[in-house]
């Protein structure tokens, strides 16, 4: 996928039985081809609302990402300070063994259907913390995570394309695909 500061150069949804192009050109025009799940799903994928939950270095590259210059309210991505409005977490930071419990008990506190991404090394798998007492070896120990980002710390337009790939997979999975995790 081609990606221009963080912005997507595909079509945002591929019809079955159109092209790329055709694709493009019919959303250009304004028309959706599909069934109900697939426009439910189109509708979730362009509406994620992550919930404002910062950990440590990498949210400031998170909060940046959500600012003008970034701009995710662009994509329908817009934050929100509720598990219970939120459809997605973006674990940005280290998670120690004492604030693990209190992440799981916000994701359950999501309705469903719900995502999470893991931003950064440390969440992903301890990053510098990793021989740390403290720090969890990878958040997908307590929630399941659907995208991984690597870096210390991501950049934005990292952030944003494992957003874009998020959003692909909440779409590919209303066809019946499978999706593994990124
Ligand atoms: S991955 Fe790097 S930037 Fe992100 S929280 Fe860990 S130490 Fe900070």
């Amino acid at each position: 996928m081609d990606v221009i500061n963080g912005y997507s150069q595909q079509p945002r949804v591929e019809f079955e039985g159109f092209t790329p192009e055709e694709s493009m050109e019919l959303q250009q025009a304004g028309v959706f081809v599909g069934g109900l799940e697939q426009i439910k799903a189109w509708a979730r994928s362009n509406s994620l609302w992550p919930m404002t939950f910062g950990l440590a270095c990498c949210a400031i590259e998170m909060m940046g990402t959500g600012a003008s210059h970034y701009d995710l309210d662009r994509f329908g991505i817009i934050f929100r300070a509720s598990p219970r409005q939120s459809d997605c977490i973006i674990i940005s930071g280290t998670v120690t063994k004492k604030m693990a419990p209190l992440i799981k008990r916000l994701y359950e506190q999501m309705p469903d259907p719900k995502w999470v991404v893991s931003m950064g090394s440390c969440a992903t798998a301890g990053g510098p913390y990793v021989r740390s007492y403290s720090v969890v070896k990878g958040v997908d120990q307590y929630i399941p995570v659907d995208v991984y980002i690597p870096g210390c710390p991501p950049s934005p337009p990292a952030l944003i394309y494992g957003l874009n790939k998020l959003q692909e997979k909440i779409r590919l999975e209303a066809k019946g695909k499978k999706v593994p995790r990124t």
